[in-house]
């Protein structure tokens, strides 16, 4: 490519490497691979087409581009076909809001289905694009063009045929149950849906006294011919609105229950151990088990007799076990409506319940109860006003709570009665667990936790949704005979159609809803039942429904299942990972062309929440939180991908803030552009062919190249293994051991040579440790990795088999046009000098001991001094050097740490109290030497200043003391040199292009630099 572009704008060179990829084809370029090319089978979860890309996507997307692209490199055929989820409530809210409508039935009678779905459509191609955008901004590689979209009907064909084989399976039923409802929505929800939601809130927590009635002839209670009239119990609720359909009082029939009399006359009963709930004096008049309180009755709180309930059975106690005496008084009032244990329990107790349903399905309290017209919420305060008025409300507090929310719409959830269709899940638990088993999770502790515990409590799932946008499920209901059947293929509806189904049908409603069906028992006419799927049904099938699988691509979906790889954030336990993993344990209980007894993925890498630096959700309205462009546009897509990868354990919580991506922007991306720019600047590129060998090079080159290998090894193993942050921190370390140790340590090799040979290793070393370091990196970072490669391959001299040595063994003659196309680099074990790496670790800490015994004694690491001692030479940097190379070796190292900390001499004293000693004692010969560095540092900083390049010839005009003019005097040909200098000039002058008043050694110096 050519490379025109700015290195350190990352916006900018960013664009054009995307441009690049575009123009180039460069990923369709990568899976097209020898055909012999084993296949790495990636599933993408599909996103909802709804609102904005936020941080989330961003982080699930760079996980699976790093893997994606870490498996390509490594010679794997890797396709990657985006997917959208278009359907479900998020789009239909949007919708809804787009159209000015509220409600459920605005829809079916204001808009008409078709109308609405419509918009629906409408909006999620609206979407589309921005995701696409968003997407391929951050560097991810994929097949933008032919992506699947859940509402395409090949995808929903597949979504029924997925379906009618549960069905044929016998594992898909009917019932009417207290479910999870959205009243705002209109639908149940699955419980795992409802999982998403919870929040804290704030409620009022009721103690309510429920009058127990005086005995008639038909109430043989024993215990309540011995009652005061005026005994009530109490009851504990926080959901006032429930009250009016109370039909009965639960109690645990094993607990104790007291009688207890207070000054003013009541007598209430309660549970022994919640006493302490009662605000004044008392005396237990009575204790009973709970068993003896059964079948006492009382009074309702209020009458609905409105709503068609028969009172028969009702209103008295019942022993339940999910009594809990924690909370409340140990008596738990039961609106069988609205809560899944009290519906079960009236279902049990009595025959064919008829209950009480006193709010409607918009969540509003029915016409004839208390609060009419009211939201249920709304209500409470009327109703609790109501019972304080009756004197029926002992007290009230607030409560802090957790309460479940519409996961979309953010309503509060209701539980509500409602007829819907469920899978048998909870009859495949043992499968699910015994298929979990053949999953790696990264981390690993999901696989017997979150997740585990969650499929062996699993529970089945209602997966019909009274809505309209989303694929419709494929049940017809026979009007004469009431046969019900499902139906898996638009064939088998053509089969059975009454009318000729028109060959370009969506669909969708209300077009399938048109469709009639001839009842195969009594030859009546079929319906459709008017729901449609939850789309986690949807999003749960795509490893089938992407390819329209069982109907095309038969071959390949039946290849690349399960996924060797997928990824998606923590709340996926509940949501895709789960729905993915049910439907596919279902799919081969028997072998149906996709094997037996599967999962349906290999490999998972499951990512945790972004929160900010706080640890606050990241919200619209706190505004804390930069948009995604703006960190683009500041540092870059290979920051922000580095961050989410680096920053934190795979799995737990981000602190997000752009402060963080900064500091990876300058610790990783700033310090490779600046390399590059060091080797462009300083390295002798005519060197093409050096004939090298490891021997020869020094042992700052011998120590680059086992650093290099040693991480190629830990990042290759890291990421067979999945453990992305693990690979990501060995990149970062060996970037950081390149620019502050390898080039820092280097510099007077590249800038002031000893010899040309030296310069050619330096050189030569340098440039293969950066592309090699750069193919590493790619799947992380890959736009600078790519930057890094176009500018150093066309000189690029590692293809020859001479390097083979050195770790280079690219089997292709030619660059490649791109370094994603490059293999992943192999590791060369025989560089991996294990003693030269510890030495060098050793040496480094030796280093920052003397140069802190520097800092101590308040002296800068420019004035040099005599020596440094070190006490026990076997615990030394060089103890644990071995072999021929040894004292070579040694050598090198006791340079480069004589260097590093300024000293003339390394000496080895076993006398010495300390492990080192620092000669801190300035000779004035050694002071005028200090003050030399210092003059010539400052120059250098002046040209750097005046922008002029290192070869510049400049003039030098100075002002000082005599004392430093001596010193410029005495050294008068180093210093022209090292400064590129014609002449050095005493006096001050007017002509210059850059002027510096300083001081050195608190002698005052002026210089001014002139290029010429
Ligand atoms: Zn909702
Ligand atoms: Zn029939």
């Amino acid at each position: 490519m050519k490379n025109d572009f700015d290195l350190s704008i990352p916006k900018d060179f960013e664009e054009k490497i995307l441009d690049f990829w575009g123009k180039n084809e460069v990923y369709q370029k990568s899976i097209k691979k020898d055909f012999k090319a084993p296949i790495f089978s990636f599933y993408d979860g599909p996103p909802f087409l709804s609102g904005k890309p936020h941080y989330g996507h961003l982080l699930a997307t760079t996980i699976k581009d790093v893997v994606t692209r870490f498996f390509s490199m490594k010679g794997y055929k890797v396709e990657r076909r985006v997917g959208w989820d278009c359907h479900g409530l998020p789009v239909e809210k949007y919708a809804e809001e787009k159209l000015g409508i509220k409600t459920k039935k605005e829809i079916e009678e204001k808009i008409g289905i078709e109308k609405f779905n419509k918009a629906c459509h409408d909006a999620v191609l609206e979407t589309k694009p921005i995701f696409e955008k968003a997407l391929q901004r951050i560097g991810r590689w994929a097949d933008y063009k032919n992506a699947y979209l859940t509402l395409d009907n090949s995808y929903i064909e597949s979504v029924w045929w997925v379906f009618k084989n549960l069905w044929d399976l016998d594992l898909v039923y009917k019932d009417f149950r207290v479910t999870p409802y959205c009243p705002s929505c209109g639908t149940p929800l699955s419980n795992f849906e409802v999982n998403q939601g919870y929040r804290d809130v704030e409620d009022a927590s009721l103690f309510i006294k429920f009058k127990i009635q005086q005995p008639t002839a038909y109430t043989p209670h024993s215990l309540s011919y011995a009652l005061n009239p005026n005994t009530y119990f109490l009851a504990w609720t926080t959901t006032a609105w429930t009250l009016p359909a109370n039909t009965a009082l639960a109690v645990g029939p094993k607990f104790n229950y007291v009688k207890v009399k207070l000054e003013n006359g009541e007598e209430y009963i309660l549970a022994e151990s919640r006493l302490s709930i009662l605000n004044e004096s008392h005396k237990i008049i009575e204790k009973y088990k709970g068993k003896d309180l059964v079948g006492l009755r009382y009074e309702p709180l209020f009458k609905i007799h409105d709503v068609g309930y028969k009172t028969r059975g009702a209103y008295q106690v019942l022993p339940a076990d999910f009594v809990s005496i924690e909370d409340g008084t140990g008596v738990v009032h039961i609106a069988p409506a609205f809560g899944e244990d009290d519906f079960n329990l009236i279902k049990a107790e009595i025959s064919s319940p008829e209950i009480p349903i006193t709010v409607d399905e918009e969540g509003k309290m029915k016409k004839g109860i208390i609060g009419e017209g009211m939201f249920v919420k709304d209500a409470d305060k009327e109703i609790i006003d109501d019972l304080k008025n009756r004197n029926l409300l002992y007290k009230s507090e607030k409560i802090f709570h957790t309460y479940p929310f519409c996961w979309r719409c953010e309503s509060p959830l209701l539980y509500y009665p409602i007829k819907s269709w469920y899978i048998r899940v909870s009859s495949l638990r043992d499968k699910l667990v015994k298929n979990n088993k053949k999953i790696n999770w990264a981390p690993k502790h999901l696989k017997e936790g979150r997740f585990g515990k969650w499929l062996a409590e699993a529970k089945d799932w209602a997966v019909s949704r009274n809505r309209f946008w989303g694929a419709p499920m494929p049940i017809w209901q026979c009007k004469k005979c009431g046969n019900v059947d499902a139906f898996g293929s638009l064939k088998e509806l053509k089969k059975f159609s009454t009318k000729p189904i028109p060959e370009n049908i969506d669909l969708h409603r209300p077009q399938i809803d048109k469709i009639k069906l001839r009842c195969g028992k009594c030859n009546g006419e079929m319906e459709r039942v008017p729901y449609v799927f939850d789309c986690w049904f949807e999003s749960g099938a795509m490893p089938y429904a992407q390819w329209h699988y069982p109907f095309e691509r038969k071959d390949l979906v039946e290849k690349t299942f399960p996924a060797d790889f997928i990824a998606e954030g923590l709340d996926q336990t509940r949501g895709w990972f789960y729905t993915l993993h049910v439907l596919a344990t279902a799919l081969t209980l028997k072998d149906i062309g996709l094997g037996k007894d599967k999962p349906a993925f290999k490999n998972v890498v499951v990512n945790g929440l972004i929160l900010d630096e706080f640890g606050r959700k990241l919200s619209k309205k706190l505004r804390n939180y930069p948009e995604p462009d703006l960190i683009f546009e500041q540092y870059g897509a290979d920051s922000l991908r580095l961050f989410l990868i680096s920053s934190t354990a795979m799995g737990e919580d981000y602190r997000f803030s752009d402060k963080s991506v900064k500091e990876i922007y300058q610790k990783v991306i700033a310090k490779l552009v600046n390399s590059l720019k060091f080797y462009e600047l300083y390295a002798d590129k005519k060197v093409k062919d050096p004939r090298f060998k490891i021997q020869d090079l020094s042992v700052l080159d011998k120590w680059i190249f086992a650093r290099l290998n040693e991480t190629n090894q830990n990042v290759t193993k890291a990421m067979e293994n999945y453990q992305l942050t693990e690979a990501s921190r060995f990149l970062i370390d060996l970037v950081d051991d390149l620019s502050n140790w390898y080039i820092r340590r280097s510099r007077k090799r590249f800038q002031k040579p000893e010899s040309k040979k030296d310069l050619a290793n330096a050189s030569a070393t340098l440039k293969i440790v950066l592309i090699k370091t750069a193919k590493l990196l790619a799947p992380f970072t890959p736009f600078i990795s790519e930057a890094i490669y176009s500018e150093l391959s066309a000189q690029y001299i590692g293809h020859s088999a001479r390097y083979k040595s050195l770790g280079i063994q690219d089997p292709r003659s030619k660059i490649q046009d791109s370094i994603h196309l490059e293999d992943w680099p192999k590791v060369d074990k025989k560089l991996i000098n294990k003693d030269l790496l510890e030495a060098m670790k050793e040496l480094r800490n030796t280093a920052a001991l003397a140069l802190a015994k520097r800092a101590e004694a308040k002296i800068k690491v420019r004035q040099p001094l005599a020596s440094l001692k070190i006490k026990n030479p076997r615990s030394s940097p060089f103890g644990t050097l071995r072999g021929r190379q040894k004292s070579k070796i040694k050598e090198g190292l006791l340079n480069i740490l004589a260097d590093e900390i300024n000293v003339k001499e390394i000496l080895f004293d076993s006398k010495i109290k300390d492990e080192i000693e620092l000669d801190t004692k300035i000779t004035s010969e050694l002071e005028i030497e200090g003050m030399k560095r210092e003059i010539i540092r400052t120059i250098q900083d002046l040209r750097q200043e005046a922008s002029y390049k290192p070869k510049d010839s400049v003039r030098l005009w100075v002002e000082a003391s005599s004392r430093i003019k001596k010193i410029i005097s005495d050294n008068l040909i180093e210093l022209k040199r090292e400064l590129c200098a014609k002449e050095i000039l005493f006096g001050k002058t007017a002509k210059f292009d850059a002027e510096i008043n300083t001081q050195i050694n608190s002698e005052k110096i002026w210089i001014g630099v002139k290029k010429i």
